[in-house]
């Protein structure tokens, strides 16, 4: 065979046109995928299931709107989910009102975590009144603590330096915690991506572009990813009579042997998979490895406020089948996170039960009063 000249045209000069290419911008840019793939419907959870991430008091929406109860009620009911924890009681006026509406109308349908106003570190005696404050919100009723990301990226001292998420005073507070038998939901850092340049090799720049303060890139500012990594372990380490949930797939979804890692180091811990269906159903057969190898130890949780049974069916569809390439956000034109589709992770039947719902009710009832 004589070697091909580039230069021609195979199919042969002169039956072809180049179409002509259009000016388009990369955020218009919505491409349709061409595969055929069977679509398997899910829409209830295998077993009745605790969703152990979401946000009900809509501390995060500018309107402070809560949603009807009721109609939420109907929608967990249809979806099977028995319970749901409730991330946002705050401390004070605000746990009172979460609880209100919440525990103490719906038990056992509704589990409220408090927080602590962790900007009070500014003070000297910072330590002293968030103990006062988490002791208070444990005799009001709090189910547990919730630890934002402002931990290790915004709270300073009254130093001005960042406290870092192993700082002995947020030791102290979490084994405080533990005294008090509240499990503590912990969230340090953000998508690995947050925290490298926005360039044309960032896997979210769409959403980053959409949302240019969600970066953590500027590295005089915040610490690099892997350094609050390892001070989230540290702390885990420090404070062994507090049990956690690791927030978002223990803070690290795109690298699960760094979540295996930190399970192997701190038997203390538990992970919830909340708001990373992006990068758990890129990779989903090492997904099922890490749930097969830590069968009491992965949580579902959802993150999805306010909650719809599309979104609740994607987390389903991905638990318990093997659909491949599929939306982890319904009804978007281009993925809010990233330009990929996932796969389902088909977990075994005997897998869920712990998953759905038993580890989350072991770390939640185990407060022991
Ligand atoms: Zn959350």
């Amino acid at each position: 065979m004589s070697p091909v000249d580039p230069n021609v045209d195979p199919l042969g000069a002169g039956d072809t046109a180049d179409v002509a290419v259009p000016d388009l911008r990369l955020v218009e840019w919505a491409p349709r995928p061409q595969v055929s793939v069977p679509v398997t419907r899910v829409p209830r959870a295998a077993v009745p299931a605790v969703d152990v991430h979401n946000h009900l008091g809509r501390w995060l929406t500018p309107d402070w709107c809560a949603p009807d109860v009721d109609a939420l009620l109907a929608l967990m009911d249809a979806a099977n989910i028995a319970t749901v924890v409730n991330l946002d009681g705050l401390w004070g006026d605000e746990l009172e009102a979460n609880l209100d509406r919440y525990d103490r109308a719906h038990p056992d349908r509704f589990v409220t975590f408090c927080q602590v106003d962790w900007t009070l570190l500014e003070r000297p005696d910072g330590e002293q009144v968030i103990a006062e404050q988490l002791r208070d919100s444990a005799a009001r009723g709090a189910r547990g603590l919730k630890v934002w990301k402002n931990v290790g990226l915004t709270v300073r001292g009254p130093d001005g330096a960042l406290v870092l998420p192993d700082d002995p005073r947020v030791v102290g507070v979490l084994t405080l915690a533990g005294e008090l038998g509240l499990p503590v939901l912990i969230h340090v850092a953000d998508p690995k991506a947050f925290f490298d340049p926005l360039d044309a090799h960032n896997e979210r720049f769409d959403e980053l572009a959409g949302h240019p303060s969600w970066s953590f890139a500027d590295r005089d500012r915040y610490p690099a990813f892997d350094d609050l990594i390892d001070a989230l372990e540290r702390l885990l380490v420090a404070t062994p009579g507090t049990r956690y949930i690791g927030a978002h797939v223990g803070c690290v979804a795109e690298d699960l042997d760094r979540v295996e890692r930190l399970l192997r180091a701190a038997p203390n811990l538990v992970v919830d998979i909340a708001g990373r269906l992006g990068e758990l159903g890129r990779q989903p057969r090492r997904f099922r490895r890490l749930v097969e190898d830590f069968p009491d130890r992965v949580l579902f949780g959802t993150d999805a406020f306010p909650l719809s049974a599309e979104e609740l069916e994607v987390h389903f569809r991905f638990l318990e089948s093997a659909d491949e390439a599929f939306d982890y956000v319904p009804g978007e034109d281009v993925p809010p996170q990233g330009r990929w589709q996932i796969a389902g992770a088909a977990l075994p039947a005997h897998l869920l039960p712990g998953l759905y719902a038993d580890n989350a009710r072991r770390v939640l009832d185990a407060r022991g009063r």
